[in-house]
């Protein structure tokens, strides 16, 4: 049976992944980034994974591996250091 990852808090943890997100300005006519032009919800167009992942404790703070059992499910792994 799968048992959900949990902190040393026993808080259930949370899968975290990097995204890098381009964000565009207008050029104003000083010559200088001006209005911020929103082209769409992070939630509708997820990109631009770094590969960089991991798990979190939202209680307490702590970080650790992501790790995968045999069958790909997400299982803790070593404690990462701040
Ligand atoms: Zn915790």
């Amino acid at each position: 049976m799968y048992v959900k990852p949990i902190c040393n808090c026993e808080e259930p943890l949370k899968y975290v992944e990097e995204h890098v997100v381009p964000v565009s300005w207008y050029i104003t006519g000083e010559g200088v980034p001006g209005q911020r032009q929103f082209t769409g919800s992070i939630d509708k167009n997820l990109t631009g994974f770094t590969g960089t992942k991991w798990l979190k404790c939202d209680k307490c703070g702590r970080k650790y591996a992501v790790e995968y059992d045999d069958k790909k499910r997400l299982v803790r792994g070593a404690p990462i250091k701040a």
